[in-house]
């Protein structure tokens, strides 16, 4: 079954309304949230993975904009530039999957793409902005 994966943007009247459950219920949708920041009363933002029948999928991205929520396609890659990174470990260290991690001599930063959320953490901790998104 096809998969792909969604960057939502919540206005705040819609921020506390169960959307995964309607994707679930109402167009069969399989989501799996890989992060969430979700406040009531403030703007959100919801990165999923959604599995199902391209019409399905078609029929819940039309729902979720009827909401009032603004849909992107989420991150797929990470690109990180040799040049600029000097190794310091800090991405590593806000990376909760650990998606990246530095060898064992410390001379290579190591990235797992199965285990990357697209969470972004590393983008705004590297100092020598070395990383970046890929859409
Ligand atoms: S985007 Fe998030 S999960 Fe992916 S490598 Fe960076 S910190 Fe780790
Ligand atoms: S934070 Fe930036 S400079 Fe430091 S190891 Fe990670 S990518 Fe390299």
């Amino acid at each position: 079954m096809p998969r792909k994966r969604l960057d939502l943007t919540f206005p705040p009247r819609q921020a506390t309304k169960p959307i995964t459950y309607h994707l679930v219920k109402d167009f069969d949708l399989v989501p799996n949230i890989l992060r969430a920041q979700i406040h009531p009363g403030q703007e959100g933002r919801m990165v999923l993975e959604v599995t199902g029948r391209k019409e399905d999928f078609d029929a819940g991205i039309a729902f979720l904009e009827s909401e009032g929520i603004v849909v992107k396609p989420a991150a797929t890659d990470i690109c990180l530039d040799a040049e600029k990174c000097v190794l310091c470990g800090l991405c590593t260290a806000v990376c909760r999957p650990g998606a990246l991690t530095l060898n064992g001599r410390g001379d290579e930063l190591v990235f797992d793409k199965d285990k990357c959320v697209y969470c972004e953490a590393c983008v705004v901790a590297c100092p020598r902005r070395a990383i970046t998104l890929e859409f």
